[in-house]
């Protein structure tokens, strides 16, 4: 029978390792086409309708409605390949889905599935200790590539200067539709999207001592439910005064910091904004979360959940505020802040489908160039690093001898699939590249060859400017290797069923 991923309903007793496998092979399925420069888009419709196009891997994973058990397995691998690498998700599904489908023939060939295991593990620890032989140095150069690569070539260049400029925590990116992407740029300081909540306070602050209240300003709910009776209408008048001058005052407690600007991620009281741009107070709303933590790391100041708790020490500072027009809106930038490493990149393209595309393109390539800088290893792109582990793999197999030696067979032969599919999105016939590249792996440089993927051929990854951190492959590898070990080893998936539900054979969930 075959599982479907949307279909978590299990029996005990069913064969559990033909539904991991099953279950590995349709995920690969799912993102396959995504993988490399001329891999297509997946487009995701929730149910609220709302749409995500992409080809990263990671949120393909994270915004399907998949919710196998077993698939939610496989989809934490990527989910820590994004966290570890930034890169390289799609690799570690279809690497997975690859090592289930070679277990199923060993099965089938009767190998065990304990042997399998030990195996696959046996030739991951090899392919470790080959890779600490592989790669190369790592310059401004060589990193501008590894930009270039994990871009595909759109707006590498800022991904490389705010790499190198400061650590990843302190990198805040903003988007804006309606543009051009080779307007998206870089800047020191910190770019926030917002503006002011009203049009009588400033457009700009010097010295700005900055409050951030991830709160709604308001007086709470629970008084404002209260029932109140009333009998005239100097009361009604009486009342509202009341809660007039509660709100003033609360505005009054928030200035007596002496705040001039206020960051609030939340929603505020109509008077207490009026309050506020009286005084000459620069006010934004509804802050992003991220921009909230930006700013309280960018100025020093601590972000505040309760309204009555604020005071002085919580401030923080810059030497400048100021709105700067981008597009139709404006855009709050803040520069001279105490950590001087600040620095923003706005991202500009036409659409905000698009808009969101790339700065998910950039997240990924600004990680992946400070991992290539932290780690100072790279390696060649198109498949590569798996053919050198694949061929390598293949000769170490013939000394471990047993039914391992079997399973580091097929382990071998699963990492070829990573050139193959590079060499299959792009039209070309998958088999005939493959042996190319295997032949151009057994001249002197070969290791540096890869998939091209504009004519199948085999080509100098390294001369073509396709290059990627060694710790990507690395870890794609080795979780690949770790989840399909376990998952061969399962006998039974019992998933208990929820108390209402015994006695009802049909029910699914
Ligand atoms: P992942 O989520 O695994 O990173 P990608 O869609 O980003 O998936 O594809 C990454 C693969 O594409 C890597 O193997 C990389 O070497 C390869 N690749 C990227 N650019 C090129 C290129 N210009 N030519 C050949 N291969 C490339
Ligand atoms: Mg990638």
């Amino acid at each position: 029978m075959s599982e479907k991923v949307n279909d978590a309903r299990q029996q005990a007793g069913a064969s559990a390792r033909s539904v991991c496998i099953d279950i590995a092979k349709q995920l690969s399925d799912i993102v396959k086409h995504t993988l490399g420069p001329s891999g297509l888009d997946n487009m995701l419709v929730d149910q609220a309708k709302d749409v995500v196009i992409t080809n990263d891997g990671a949120t393909i994973m994270k915004e399907s409605d998949i919710d196998h058990p077993v698939a939610k397995v496989i989809m934490d691998v990527a989910r820590t390949q994004e966290e570890q690498c930034f890169d390289g998700t799609t690799s570690s599904i279809i690497l997975t889905g690859a090592l289930m489908e070679e277990a199923s023939t060993l099965l089938k060939n009767k190998i065990h599935p304990t042997k399998i295991a030990i195996g696959y593990q046996i030739a991951a620890i090899k392919a470790e200790e080959l890779l600490l032989d592989m790669g190369m140095k790592v310059d401004e150069r060589v990193l501008d590539k590894v930009a270039q690569t994990a871009m595909t070539g759109k707006s590498a260049g800022i991904c490389v200067e705010v790499a190198m400029a400061a650590p990843l925590e302190d990198i805040n990116i903003v988007r804006r539709p309606n543009g051009k992407i080779r307007d998206s740029t870089a800047i020191s300081g910190l770019l926030i999207d917002g503006q002011k909540a009203s049009h009588e306070m400033p457009d700009a602050v010097e010295d700005p001592k900055i409050a951030l209240i991830a709160a709604d300003i308001d007086i709470p709910d629970y008084a404002q439910a209260l029932n109140v009776q009333v009998t005239n209408n100097s009361e009604v008048q009486q009342f509202i005064e009341g809660r007039n001058a509660q709100l003033v005052e609360m505005a009054q407690s928030i200035l007596d910091t002496g705040v001039n600007v206020l960051f609030c991620s939340r929603d505020i009281h109509p008077a207490i904004i009026e309050t506020f741009a009286t005084k000459g107070l620069y006010l934004v709303r509804r802050v992003r979360r991220s921009d909230m933590e930006a700013l309280a790391n960018a100025t020093g100041a601590r972000i505040v959940v309760n309204v009555d708790t604020i005071s002085t020490k919580d401030l923080g500072t810059s030497k400048l505020l100021e709105e700067v027009n981008i597009g139709e809106r404006p855009m709050v930038k803040l520069t001279g802040t105490p950590n001087e490493s600040t620095v923003s990149v706005l991202v500009r393209a036409p659409t905000q489908h698009v808009v969101d595309e790339i700065k998910r393109a950039f997240d990924d390539a600004i990680g992946v160039v400070s991992i290539a800088y932290e780690d100072q290893s790279v390696v060649p792109g198109g498949g590569a690093p798996y053919l050198t582990l694949s061929a390598n793999l293949k000769e170490y197999a013939a000394t471990v001898g047993g039914r391992e030696q079997m399973a580091v067979e097929a382990f071998a032969n699963a990492l070829e699939v990573i050139p193959k599919t590079l060499a299959e999105n792009s039209g070309l016939d998958p088999i005939d590249s493959l042996i190319a590249l295997r032949k151009a792996h057994t001249q002197e440089d070969g290791w540096k060859y890869g998939i091209n993927v504009n004519d199948g051929t085999a080509c100098d990854m390294i001369e073509a400017n396709v290059v990627e951190p060694k710790r990507v492959a690395a870890q794609a590898i080795r979780s690949a290797a770790d989840i399909s070990s376990q998952l061969i080893r399962i006998e039974k998936i019992i998933t208990a069923k929820r108390k209402a539900e015994i006695g009802d054979d049909d029910f699914q969930y």
